[in-house]
């Protein structure tokens, strides 16, 4: 029988769900009544349960829109905050608690707000309902009250007992009815008393023949009637506690105790309303017929929004389809599609420039260390026995020093863990050319999945790198005891590294020209050098260099001095280099001790083709292969549970497109639901006019 108000709750739940929808308003009960009239009792009799905001001090401060749903199946009666995400709360004490928490966050600069809390009952005993409890009516602000808080409440019940919505107006029969605030209100908006239930609550505080004639009231005559309860909570006994999902039980039979008591004035021949459970019956009755007569309006009001909202659709989108898992496969094609252009220009000749200029390094400091690290002539007559890198050209071919050094260095350089670097090079660039299609892709936008998507990147890089490190090393094994070069490989090396030792001189030019900036200017810092350079040849310690410097200079001053000379010795030998890998002395592999910068360039070149090999058959083409497939695995894992709907509407492009789309799906529903209905009732109808 209640059919309609329960769909129709349905349907305001789904509207909610939409969002603001300005023209549809399904009717609800408001109750209004003045403090301490009695309302919180009568809400919780009628909902078999104590859950609202108690305390002398406690002013309720928002409107709680109650939705009672009668489910059959529920073997427990449970509240839920839809709002807040709380679901099943079975403990009503707890519900209590969380109302009077969301009731004491409205300031007392704010009064009351408008800001409604939404609350949903589930139980087989409640009726399908949907009542707004609003804050009670004072007569006089308390002393800690703010001042306004009288004409707030005033205002915020004024908004809610609008049509359609019916009025619940409370009153006790123990206060003079001409002076009922609720009763006051509701006639200001409803003056013909059609769509006002009037409740006269503690019946049992006047004598019975005065509660008798309140309910048979003549001077505010409502249509829908007048209703006495006795709705005073039991007190809690050993025998029966407090909130058993008892309390309707336990009013019911104490009220039937009372009246019963008085058949003459209360039993079925004297015409008036009594009893919670009476009271309960009239407000089904009475919010199905308001949501009958709202059916045809409501259902015109909702085909003008889908039409609206279909409307809006065509015009802002072109009616193009739109779904979260649509947009994560689109964003998906277009990142692969990057990737897959970024993978047609990185292949080997690009691995083999990187790791190539990684061991050209390698190969300075292996000069560095061995050829360049004595000045040129300054320590030569110092230390004559020595052998400097300037007696090189003059040197015997056959002499063993030179040997050893070229040696030793080779073998360095095949020794230093190529494998490693190899793969920590190839690695480190593969992943920040990843970073960069990030940030040129849909994903640049969505800070999860961009995570997501760099450390798929590391896992699937990180998983070869162990083994691709060690098939180089392997590979290079024979290259550990001798390397041979031919007169080619020769010939290559010598142009190279013409090119490399050009780019270490210039660094060392822009770092004197930084120390030049730094010391003030080229003359200050030329006369450090030259001091420096005195206190060398002298071999003697700089005397008395303390703290404060010394020759006039600070220790900062020295310091930087001594740079500027290791640079500029530095820079002589490169120079002396260069035009020595330019001699005809190095056009020939025969002079190879003569040379060693051409050697261990060409050495250095062979270890990179060697790795390179490896590194595009182990490492870049499995990435290619697999990267591509574990960015998808790993976003759909990272998108369970709610996480692909949050990260489409991170995107707020995408979240109105798919709000829109939502809101025209939901509206249809609702539309269907209400025709649905419509066609119904129209057929009760016609069943009552031709029985
Ligand atoms: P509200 O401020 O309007 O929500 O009023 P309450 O429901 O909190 O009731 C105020 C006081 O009146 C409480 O002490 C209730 O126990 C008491 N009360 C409520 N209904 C009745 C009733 O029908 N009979 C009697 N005797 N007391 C009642």
């Amino acid at each position: 029988m209640m059919y309609i108000t329960k769909m129709m709750i349905e349907i305001r739940n789904l509207l909610q769900q939409v969002g603001q929808t300005n023209t549809v308003t399904l009717p609800s009960i408001v109750v209004i009544g003045s403090q301490s009239s009695g309302k919180s009792s009568v809400l919780e009799a009628i909902v078999g349960h104590e859950f609202l905001p108690k305390g002398s001090n406690m002013i309720t401060r928002r409107p709680i829109e109650l939705t009672l749903v009668n489910d059959p199946e529920a073997r427990v009666d449970y509240g839920e905050f839809p709002d807040l995400g709380l679901h099943r709360i079975t403990d009503f004490s707890l519900i209590q608690k969380n109302l009077t928490e969301l009731n004491q966050s409205v300031s007392d600069a704010e009064c009351v707000s408008d800001d409604p809390i939404h609350l949903v009952i589930h139980s087989p005993r409640v009726p399908d309902l949907s009542l707004i409890d609003l804050p009670g009516y004072i007569q006089v602000a308390g002393e800690h009250q703010p001042r306004e808080l009288k004409r707030k409440i005033s205002e915020l019940c004024d908004k809610y007992i609008r049509g359609p919505n019916i009025i619940l107006a409370i009153s006790a029969a123990d206060t003079d009815l001409a002076n009922s605030t609720a009763l006051q209100a509701s006639r200001r908006v409803d003056p013909r008393g059609e769509r006002t239930i009037g409740v006269i609550t503690k019946m049992d505080l006047v004598d019975a023949e005065k509660g008798a004639a309140i309910l048979d009231d003549k001077m505010y005559p409502l249509r829908l009637g007048y209703v006495g309860v006795i709705s005073k909570l039991p007190v809690q006994s050993g025998l029966f506690k407090r909130d058993t999902g008892n309390v309707l039980a336990s009013i019911t039979r104490n009220e039937k105790a009372f009246f019963s008591q008085h058949p003459h004035l209360f039993g079925p021949e004297a015409h008036v309303n009594t009893g919670t459970v009476t009271l309960r019956k009239k407000l089904m009755q009475v919010l199905e017929q308001q949501m009958s007569s709202k059916l045809q309006v409501t259902q015109d009001a909702i085909r003008r929004e889908l039409q609206e909202t279909t409307y809006q659709f065509k015009v802002q989108y072109n009616e193009e389809p739109m779904t979260a898992e649509a947009y994560l496969a689109a964003s998906l094609d277009d990142f692969k599609h990057l990737f897959h252009n970024y993978a047609s220009t990185f292949g080997r000749p690009q691995m083999q420039q990187l790791l190539k200029s990684a061991l050209d390094q390698r190969v300075l400091d292996q000069l560095a260390a061995r050829y360049w690290n004595k000045p040129i002539d300054d320590l030569a007559p110092a230390f004559p026995e020595q052998d400097n890198v300037a007696d090189l050209p003059k040197a015997s071919p056959k002499s063993p020093y030179w040997h050893l050094q070229l040696d030793s260095s080779t073998s360095a350089l095949t020794r230093m863990g190529v494998g490693r670097l190899a793969t920590q090079v190839v690695s480190s660039a593969v992943q920040s050319s990843v970073e960069q299609l990030i940030g040129k892709s849909t994903f640049a936008k969505h800070p999860s999945a961009r995570q997501v998507i760099s450390e798929a990147a590391a896992t699937v890089l990180a998983d070869r790198s162990y083994t691709t490190s060690d098939g180089i090393e392997f590979a290079l094994k024979p290259y550990k005891t001798e390397v041979d070069i031919d007169q080619q490989e020769w010939q290559q090396g010598r142009e190279h590294v013409g090119g490399v030792l050009k780019g270490e001189l210039e660094q060392c030019q822009t770092a004197m020209k930084q120390l030049e900036t730094v010391v003030g200017s080229k003359k200050k810092l030329k006369e450090v050098m030259s001091f420096v350079d005195k206190a060398r040849k002298g071999n003697v310690v700089i005397e008395g260099e303390t703290r404060n410097g010394a020759g006039g200079f600070s220790a900062a001053l020295l310091a930087k001095g001594r740079e500027a000379v290791f640079l500029r010795d530095r820079a002589d030998i490169i120079n002396m280099r260069m035009l020595a890998v330019k001699s005809r002395q190095c056009k020939t592999l025969d002079n190879k001790y003569h040379c060693p910068e051409v050697f261990l360039d060409a050495v250095a070149t062979k270890l990179t083709q060697m790795a390179v090999l490896f590194l595009n058959v182990e490492m870049l083409n499995d990435f290619y292969a697999r990267f591509p497939r574990e960015v998808e695995t790993k976003l759909g894992e990272s998108m369970l549970g709610g996480g692909l709907d949050r990260f489409a509407r991170e995107d707020t492009r995408i979240r109105r497109h798919l709000d829109l789309i939502r809101r025209k799906e939901l509206l249809e529903l609702v539309l269907t639901k209400i025709e649905g209905l419509n066609r119904l009732d129209g057929g009760k109808r016609g069943d009552e006019r031709n029985p």
